[in-house]
């Protein structure tokens, strides 16, 4: 299917736009009349920039407020009209959006709507132009798909059709089953984005939080299904307005935009090849620039290091079937450490994983290996962690713990594996990054939450599946502690575990303060157990959860988890408490 966006979605100058939607692989391009007002091309240019960079023009936006109004209006509209068909032929642009009037002077009048309508596709039509009637979820009379489309049959012109917007017929709760009874040839743009549920003025939630499909909270793989089963075989065209996207590197926008079109026309081919879903970590691997903090924070949480790296300076340390990697070399990616540099996701076809992240457009990063290393397929995720393709132990594949010759059995202590990672993003990825996971890794990603943080607030958004559990937070605040990263680890009987910490390593669990304790069992009971052991609760439907949290070391500290019953979340309702604790931890 043809692919378009719209210029609005990406951030710089309307050239700088085409350069970076036509690099991440778009065949054409919406262009919004700001976009090109502001533009020192003359329109002919631009038609020549875009045709260099192999973009056909798909569509010029929007032409507001034309239809339903006073006569005394109308003469003004078509001479606005005249002006926009004139300035279309010269740009290369045969189809123009008519978004339904918003203005006071609209009359609600669809007959009238209609014939004015039916007009302006006459004079269009004189030119080579097509009209694309689009309802706005906020339009003064017309603001439902199934009313344009009323419209458009009532004015019956060949060169009159809609325009169908999934944020307008979605944000509105429209059953977008309606689309079915509009024949495809009537069906002249379809515009895409996805968008997270908000209860706020629609146009605000439009203007300032749409995000690309696979972001948000709606069915648009739904929307378009009903789509084409209409017939309709004109572009998928995202048209996107979002600040945080307004603000970032176009390149990497228009990357993330394609992605996003890739991981969809995926969804609609019933036989398109599903993500293979890692079952679980094979190992997190840790950038400790030399120092010895970490070791000795994993070794009195009872791991030991069971092997070196045959050429590299990198300590395998293992405890039941958790696997950390210490490197002391220092790590191009983190500008702290320690810090967390690496994962390795067990996979049970790692050449498929990277095939499919490739094509889902994650940079495959260069096989960095000594002549006699595994090779391990690895891809960056978005805040630049590695992502290793691993399948450790079996036959049929290079495993990578042979290049660590084991010096020491692997302790079976209370830790049984790695539950979960927490991973931080620059507050500009966090929408990409959710799209990332769950295009290139097929996790799901739940609900975002936001946490109180002394200084500013923590977004946060867990992704899961196949037995990985990731979490991604972003930080609104200035404070350099919020760029923290953490390991969680499983823990068979974490009660056992926190005594002996606490009578073995005073200093290294984070002191949680006796109010802490004190909210804890007004709501839930005494467990004097609880307290005593300095460890953090929560429950769900399904089960409890045991937590507890050792010191920082640069950025990096680690957790230890006790999932009890079917408890499936991450202690959330105690993560303010954490970040506070850690604020005072450092200053
Ligand atoms: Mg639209
Ligand atoms: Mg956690």
């Amino acid at each position: 299917m043809r692919k378009s966006i719209a210029t609005v979605s990406v951030s710089g100058t309307l050239t700088e736009k085409l350069e970076a939607i036509a690099a991440a692989g778009f065949d054409g391009v919406e262009v919004f009349e700001n976009d090109l007002v502001a533009c020192p091309l003359p329109p002919e240019e631009i038609r020549l920039r875009a045709d260099d960079l192999g973009l056909g023009i798909d569509m010029y936006q929007p032409l507001r407020d034309f239809e339903a109004v006073p006569d005394d209006v109308l003469k003004g509209n078509l001479r606005r009209a005249e002006y926009t068909f004139e300035l279309m032929n010269r740009l290369g642009a045969d189809t123009l959006l008519v978004c339904s009037n918003v203005s006071p002077d609209a009359l609600p009048d669809d007959e009238l709507a209609a014939a004015q309508l039916r007009l302006l596709a006459e004079r269009a039509a004189g030119h080579g132009i097509r009209v694309a009637y689009e309802a706005l979820a906020w339009g003064r009379h017309v603001s439902e798909y199934l009313h344009a489309w009323r419209i458009v049959r009532t004015a019956d012109h060949p060169a009159l059709g809609v325009c169908l917007d999934s944020f307008h017929i979605l944000s509105r709760g429209s059953d977008p089953i309606g689309i079915e009874a509009i024949p495809g040839e009537k069906v002249f743009f379809l515009q895409l984005a996805d968008a997270p549920r908000l209860a706020m003025d629609v146009l605000q939630w439009s203007r300032h939080y749409r995000c690309f499909p696979g972001q948000g909270g709606f069915d648009v793989t739904g929307l378009v299904r009903h789509v084409l089963a209409t017939g309709y075989a004109g572009p998928l065209s995202l048209e996107v307005f979002n600040d945080v996207f307004r603000q970032s590197d176009a390149r990497r926008t228009a990357l993330d935009a394609m992605r996003s079109l890739i991981a969809l026309e995926e969804a609609l081919t019933p036989d398109g090849v599903p993500p293979v879903v890692p079952s679980g970590f094979a190992f997190a691997e840790l950038a400790t620039e030399g120092s010895a903090e970490l070791s000795g924070i994993l070794s009195a949480l009872g791991f030991a290091r069971t092997g070196t790296h045959r050429t590299k300076p990198v300590e395998l340390w293992e405890q039941g079937g958790a696997r950390v990697l210490l490197n002391a070399a220092p790590a191009e990616s983190a500008d702290e450490e320690p810090a967390l540099v690496a994962i390795g996701l067990e996979t049970p076809d790692p050449a498929a994983s990277v095939k499919r992240a490739g094509k889902l457009l994650a940079p495959v990063l260069p096989r960095e290996r000594a002549p006699r290393d595994a090779p391990l397929d690895a891809i960056a995720a978005p805040d630049g962690t590695a992502l290793f393709f691993c399948r450790t132990g079996h036959a049929d594949h290079p495993d990578w713990t042979a290049d660590f010759p084991r010096a020491e059995p692997v302790p079976e202590g209370d830790v049984t594996g790695i539950d979960h990672v927490a991973l931080t993003q620059p507050w500009q990825h966090f929408d990409e990054a959710s799209l990332f996971y769950r295009g290139v890794l097929g996790l799901r990603p739940q609900e975002s939450l936001e946490v109180a943080d002394p200084y500013g607030l923590l977004r946060s958004r867990a992704m899961a599946g196949g037995g990985t559990r990731l979490v991604v937070n972003i930080a609104r605040t200035v404070a350099r502690q919020a760029s923290r990263q953490h390991v969680a680890f499983a823990v068979r009987d974490l009660r056992a575990l926190a005594r002996r910490l606490r009578a073995d390593h005073p200093g290294l669990l984070l002191p949680i303060p006796a109010n802490y304790y004190d909210n804890l069992e007004a709501r839930y009971g005494a467990d004097p157990e609880i307290r005593e052991l300095g460890l953090l609760y929560d429950r769900d439907e399904e089960g409890e959860f045991l937590h507890l949290y050792t010191v920082t070391a640069g950025r990096v500290f680690f957790e230890l988890v006790q999932r009890i019953g079917g408890y499936d979340g991450y202690g959330a309702a105690n993560a303010a408490v954490r970040l506070a604790v850690q604020h005072a931890e450092r200053s």
